[in-house]
């Protein structure tokens, strides 16, 4: 049998800079409840919002198998883009592409908005991006997003390798560009101010994982450990692991993906950073490594892919340390202070499971590699289809997950695919 949700190897990085959080809540008898929704990520608490909006009066729960900042939201690299990601992004449907981008600038907004009025730390900043290529594909790669940037009228600055290295303190990148629209956050600090602040009638409950979902007359039961959930309506918001409750098998696969943070830099090392005191940098070439540089002066970095497991964190933290130091050779000797794992749903196509799947069943799962936005988007949107009310043709615009083979073919094509990806992006890796 898999496993439902996720049971993580290291501790989030990000959490762990965090103080302690208070403990909350479980399920701990069964529940009786309007809505239920499983996963307390963007998608989640974004659905749970919208929905006490046009129903003030229900009564929500959401279930989280981990505890906010711990989990999945908290372990990604903190960039909230606000356009499509280069590889979404496509130069011959600038229509379709300009209408995806409101939609998600729109969704960034009320992220942005939440975070003032809730005034949640979390380093929120609209630090724009840089993308850079370090070898071959990695500079087609580039160029085809130039090519879509110009073609939807969004600026950017294209930069050399000099004023790269000037700017982020590398040379390892051959060109790049910088683009503004992105903001840059800590992420566990934003996942867990935003579960801190839902309205009051959403009841929040952690460690409370979700076993399974059946039908029982005209309510859905949620199977937890210690209670059943009992609820009219179901919102599927767990992501990589909806699959694992049996929704959307053929359609999204759990990919985990490696992240480390070094100590704060001082001294010399700091002063050889380049110009820029905060900055994400984003790899040309799909399968190519993540970088940050964080306010309090930390790298990070971001990379590999593993199919359904995480890898031996061991393993990850040499080959990100090796990453790291061709990018930043000055930095000689050193540990990382935090290295973890996470997963996220990948589709085949990129597009997300989105939709009505049964009576009062809904899903929303695999954003991919940019869900922190996109998620809020599509949470918030499929508590509007709950209701009835006006939604934009999302499969239109993002597209439809695309149908997947079962495994071992899967596994197979995943593997094939990522080896002969990587040995493409090598460079960037
Ligand atoms: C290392 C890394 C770096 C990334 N970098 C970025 C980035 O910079 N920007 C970006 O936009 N995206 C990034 N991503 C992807 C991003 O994290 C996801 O797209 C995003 O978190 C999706 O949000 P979500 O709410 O849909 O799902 P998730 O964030 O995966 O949240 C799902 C929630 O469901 C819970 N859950 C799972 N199963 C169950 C269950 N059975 N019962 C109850 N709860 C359950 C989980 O604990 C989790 O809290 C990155 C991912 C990783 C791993």
């Amino acid at each position: 049998m898999k496993l439902t949700y996720p049971i993580y190897k290291n501790d989030c990085g990000w959490n762990a800079l965090l103080p302690e959080s208070p403990p909350g809540q479980s399920v701990s008898d069964d529940i009786t409840c309007d809505v239920a929704i499983i996963g307390a990520g963007y998608t989640g608490l974004a659905a749970a919002r919208r929905w006490v909006e046009h129903s003030p009066g229900d009564r929500v729960a959401i279930l989280d198998s981990s505890d906010p900042g711990e989990g999945s939201p908290g372990r990604n690299s903190g960039f909230l883009l606000e356009i499509s990601l280069a590889n979404d992004a496509d130069p011959t449907a600038v229509d379709r592409m300009r209408a995806c981008n409101k939609m998600i600038a729109a969704a960034m907004a009320d992220i942005v908005e939440l975070v003032n009025r809730f005034d949640i730390q979390c380093n929120l900043a609209r630090s724009g991006t840089y993308r850079a290529a370090a070898g071959e594909e990695g500079l087609a790669a580039l160029e085809a997003y130039v090519a879509f940037l110009d073609a939807a009228e969004l600026p950017y600055e294209k930069l050399a390798r000099a004023e790269l290295q000037q700017r982020i303190g590398t040379d390892f990148y051959h060109a790049g560009l910088y683009s503004p629209h992105c903001y840059l956050a800590q992420p566990a600090a934003l996942i867990r101010g935003m579960a801190a602040n839902l309205p009051r009638s959403i009841a929040l409950y952690q460690r409370s994982p979700a076993l399974g979902i059946r039908r029982v007359g005209d309510t859905w039961q949620v199977k937890t450990p210690h209670g059943d959930v009992a609820a009219r309506t179901v919102i599927v918001a767990n992501n990589a692991f909806a699959k694992n409750l049996g929704v959307g098998r053929s359609r999204v696969a759990a990919i985990y993906t490696y992240a480390a943070l070094t100590a704060p830099l001082t001294g010399n090392h700091l002063r050889r950073l380049g110009s820029d005191q905060a900055w994400g940098l984003l790899p040309a070439h799909r399968l190519g490594s993540t970088l940050r540089r964080t306010a309090d002066g930390r790298l990070l970095i971001r990379s590999c892919y593993d199919y359904e497991s995480e890898a031996d964190n061991d393993t990850v933290a040499s080959i990100l340390t090796d990453a790291l130091r061709r990018r930043f050779p000055f930095l000689g000797e050193f540990s990382f202070a935090q290295v973890w794992g996470g997963a996220t749903g990948l589709t085949l196509n990129g597009a997300p499971l989105w939709g009505n799947i049964d009576d009062n069943l809904y899903v929303s799962a695999g954003c991919n590699g940019g869900g922190v936005v996109k998620g809020t988007l599509f949470g918030a949107a499929l508590s509007d289809l709950a209701h009835s009310k006006p939604v934009p043709d999302l499969q239109k615009l993002f597209g439809r997950a695309s149908w997947m083979p079962p495994d071992p073919l899967r596994r197979i094509g995943f593997e094939l695919i990522s080896g002969l990806e990587r040995r493409r992006g090598k460079a960037e890796i």
